[in-house]
């Protein structure tokens, strides 16, 4: 079975790519893992988020920004191919401070932000107390202040992710589930991907496997130490419009459900939900918007992010197997954009341009002496 392009992993990062790919009139072949594997792309919160991304890495500042730039061209597109809705809106996001002491060191990472950007580019600005709370009546009083980005937005990341799969099948591109990846090897000028559903042959092989990526990279003379975080998220009944935008923290979905996000626990493979940080979570959000603790929770669960040591995105192709590219980061709705409409026609080409450079996995390679 030949294609053009073979993408590693079915989920947000993989489709995405995949679907950019297809878009440059490459042959796609989507293989996927299934149930069995972790996959964040269906269990996270769904912000496309630039307000505070990239402090002390202005490549990921500038990529994040870039994604968001390009998110309303890739959403109108996969309404119009594929009349599937992501719910995507870009009416800003409010990041809350809840102590004079937060809202003080907010200000500080927004004038680093800021100097990054350029101010009139960020389209970050602080609010006190009264902006604030004038901005999303019904804030608690615990509310001191925050900050406001025009650039931020939301979507449903499972309607995004079943958009960018319509959209890659709609153009001619398939996705193979029960098709985890186990072998890959030189197959003449390219590669053989061996799995249970059979052997699958391209020129170029994207690895977007998640957490799977690091098994598979080390095949490929690919060093890419990325690991778990867990991450749990509440979901409320649905209300009436209540949020007109989304924060950092709790955003109304397109249907009426409150979520409720996210924990950051460094807990290895563990994909439970715990009470006590559930607790938190809701307290966090009751604190911001005392109207919560009238609502009924009525879905729980955890996932996990794929992190780098520092955070910021891995995309590399490999020295010893060239045509071989790996792509992850820890924030797939965010960066969809950029990954479907510039990540993807440079990997078409065959080579990632240079101010990707920022982000290969070398980076962690410890200093020659
Ligand atoms: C709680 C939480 C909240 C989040 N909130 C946000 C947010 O608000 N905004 C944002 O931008 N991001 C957010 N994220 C991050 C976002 O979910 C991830 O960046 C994104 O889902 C990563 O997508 P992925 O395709 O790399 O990985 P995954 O979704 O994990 O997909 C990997 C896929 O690879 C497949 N696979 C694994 N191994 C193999 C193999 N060997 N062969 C074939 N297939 C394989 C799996 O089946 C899976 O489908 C959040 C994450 C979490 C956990």
């Amino acid at each position: 079975m030949q294609s053009d392009a073979i993408v590693i992993g079915g989920g947000l990062v993989g489709a995405a790519t995949a679907y950019g790919l297809a878009k440059e009139g490459l042959a796609v072949t989507v293989l996927d893992e299934g149930d069995v594997a972790f996959r964040a792309s269906r269990g996270n919160f769904g912000l496309v988020w630039v307000q505070s991304k990239g402090d002390g890495y202005p490549d990921y500042a500038i990529w994040t920004r870039r994604s968001a730039d390009l998110w309303p061209e890739l959403d109108a597109m996969l309404k119009e191919e594929t009349g599937v809705s992501t719910f995507y809106e870009k009416p800003g996001g409010l990041h809350f401070c809840l102590s004079e002491e937060e809202l003080e060191k907010r200000k500080a990472l927004i004038a680093r932000l800021h100097n990054v950007h350029g101010a009139a580019n960020y389209g970050a600005r602080i609010l006190d107390r009264q902006e604030v709370h004038d901005m999303m009546p019904g804030l608690g009083p615990d509310v001191v202040g925050g900050t406001y980005c025009e650039h931020d937005g939301h979507a449903s990341p499972l309607y995004l992710l079943r958009a960018l799969h319509d959209g890659l099948k709609r153009r001619g591109g398939r996705i193979v589930a029960d098709a985890g990846a186990r072998d890959i090897s030189r197959d003449g000028e390219g590669y053989a991907v061996a799995t249970p559903a059979g052997t699958f042959r391209a020129g170029r092989v994207v690895l977007a496997a998640g957490l799977g990526n690091k098994p598979l990279g080390e095949t490929v003379g690919l060093r890419l130490p990325i690991a778990p975080l867990k991450g749990q998220i509440l979901v409320t009944e649905r209300t009436r419009p209540r949020l007109s935008m989304p924060t950092h923290v709790v955003r109304q979905t397109g249907e009426g459900s409150i979520m409720i996000g996210d924990s950051h626990e460094d807990v290895g493979f563990d994909i439970s939900s715990s009470s006590d940080v559930m607790a938190q979570l809701a307290a966090r959000a009751i604190r911001m918007f005392p109207f919560l603790k009238d609502l009924r929770i009525v879905r729980s669960w955890a996932a996990l992010r794929i992190m780098s040591p520092d955070g910021y995105p891995i995309y590399q192709q490999s020295e010893t197997h060239p045509g071989v590219f790996s792509v992850n980061c820890h924030s797939g709705v965010t960066l969809a954009g950029s990954h479907a409409l510039a990540l993807a026609p440079m990997i078409a080409k065959g080579a990632l341009d240079e101010d990707l450079a920022a982000f290969s996995a070398r980076r962690f390679d410890a200093p020659a002496n």
